[in-house]
């Protein structure tokens, strides 16, 4: 059951039952920063995909953030580029507060501060190696040969996989899907990193393990301090692990803030449309119409405006906002501690 359905508005740690600490320090120095963020592709028809478009976010240390919005919103490329792995075409990425550099050298020690949790263990591991195989193979690339074995059971440990030797020989094929998702994360914990960037981490598991590894993020956030940013199109994911939430329309974040004051007292009317759907939610479900999101075609004005319950009900129109609403784009929202794109609330 999540949060919303048993109507309980506050989260829980994972250990100890008490209220989520709410991450301490709000000026202490981003993990993980973005400034005027911006990935273009060339598409089809001479045509260009702008699949993230301009974005300014901030990762705090010891804070997850959940970065949620529909497939093709940009959230997974926009993960990929935080991450190195993709090279933005404008605006810069800075981890603890130095910009990210692209020199092979330099992704590479970036590799060990960051890490990568893709949706599918199975994918995410090769089939021919075993459990210690797995989670060594980091150690090996970056040359931290000491203590190798004593690392992998640590990382196996603290993933949950315990007593760690028992998992040593165990190959993919052998574990439950759970188990493979925590060896994914052990594999990612054996560097140390800084920050954990997991992509629809439950996605492809049964629901009776979902709550297990969520618990997991949120322990490694309790007990090591460990910052993650969570990928998610599940807005109850959100609720029930984020400290803030970014939701991210057609490259653009549209609004974030505090995951309970978001997702308790939404504010633009995509997060709102989101937020009705959600399993025992006091809105009238909100089924968004119009095309589908497309990177290659974004809307004059609003981004959204096409699809746009407020529009098309008229709210806007009495508001006097529809013509701002189709014609007068919006400012990109700073990464300060709460924002909303939208005419109707600025
Ligand atoms: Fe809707 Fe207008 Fe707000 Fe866009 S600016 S979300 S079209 S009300």
């Amino acid at each position: 059951m999540t949060a919303m359905e048993g109507g309980a508005m506050t989260r829980k740690t994972a250990l100890t039952g008490a209220p989520a600490p709410s991450v301490e320090d709000a000026d202490a120095q981003p993990v993980l920063e973005c400034e005027g963020l911006a990935v273009r592709y060339d598409a089809p028809g001479g045509r260009v995909a702008r699949a993230v478009d301009g974005v300014n976010l901030r990762l705090r240390p010891g804070e997850i953030l959940a970065l949620a919005g529909e497939s093709g919103c940009g959230k997974t490329t926009l993960a990929r580029t935080l991450l190195g792995l993709e090279r933005p075409s404008e605006g810069t990425v800075y981890f603890r507060g130095r910009p990210l550099g692209y020199r092979p050298r330099d992704l590479k020690a970036y590799r060990r501060e960051a890490q990568l949790v893709l949706q599918d263990p199975s994918g995410a591991l090769n089939p021919r190696h075993t459990v210690y195989e797995a989670v060594a193979e980091g150690l090996r690339i970056h040359g931290l040969h000491a203590d190798e074995r004593e690392r992998v059971a640590d990382a196996l440990s603290r993933a949950g996989l315990r007593p760690a030797e028992k998992f040593f020989l165990a190959y993919p094929h052998e574990l439950s899907g759970g188990q493979r998702q925590r060896v994914v994360i052990a594999g990612a914990l054996v560097l140390d990193p800084s920050v954990i960037v997991a992509d629809e981490p439950v996605a492809s598991l049964d629901a009776s393990v979902r709550g297990e590894i969520l618990a997991l993020l949120m322990r490694l956030r309790d007990e090591l301090g460990l910052a993650a940013l969570v990928v998610t199109h599940d807005l109850g994911l959100a609720w029930n692990i984020a400290d803030r939430i970014a939701v991210m329309y057609l490259g653009r974040i549209v609004e974030y803030g505090e995951v309970d004051a978001v997702l308790t007292d939404p504010q633009h009317p995509y997060t709102r449309a989101l937020v009705s759907i959600l399993p025992g939610s006091p809105a009238a479900p909100q089924v968004l119409t119009g095309e589908p999101p497309d990177a290659t075609a974004v809307p004059g004005g609003c981004r959204f405006h096409p699809r746009c319950p407020e529009l098309r009900s008229g709210a806007a129109d009495s508001a006097g906002a529809a013509g701002a609403c189709r014609g007068t784009p919006l400012p990109v929202l700073g990464a300060g501690e709460a924002g909303v794109a939208c005419h109707l609330r600025t």
